[in-house]
């Protein structure tokens, strides 16, 4: 069988990663390699490989993702400094891990 996903794994407390918030449709964790005083990603629980993969159904999520991140800036103190989202997506645009997910930067 094939090893499963990294994220799938994290969403499904499979592994021991701290995990900030969650609810029916995400969770959200430290990234383990920081590019910034604060990076968070902001994971669905659905298997979505990149954004390319994602579908009309799939809307509710990619709302909640946005949303998320607004809440999580605001709670972890740095809405007002100011902060960066983004989405790599498949390798050439810098994805190493394969079940989509936001990163939240910032806390410059
Ligand atoms: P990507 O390049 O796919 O957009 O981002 C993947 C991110 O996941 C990278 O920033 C990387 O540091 C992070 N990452 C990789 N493995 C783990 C892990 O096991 N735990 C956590 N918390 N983050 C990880
Ligand atoms: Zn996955």
């Amino acid at each position: 069988m094939k090893k499963k996903c990294l994220f799938c794994q994290i969403a499904n407390r499979e592994t021991p990663t701290e995990i900030l918030f969650e609810n029916d449709l995400l969770v959200v964790f430290k990234d383990i390699k920081p590019a910034a005083p604060l990076h968070l990603l902001i994971v669905p629980k659905k298997h979505i490989r990149s954004i390319n993969d994602l579908t009309e159904s799939d809307r509710p999520i990619l709302s909640e993702l946005l949303m998320t991140a607004k809440d999580m800036a605001e709670r972890q103190g740095i809405a007002e400094s100011g902060y960066r989202l983004f989405f790599n997506v498949e390798r050439g645009g810098g994805q190493l891990i394969f079940h989509l997910h936001l990163h939240l930067i910032g806390g410059w």
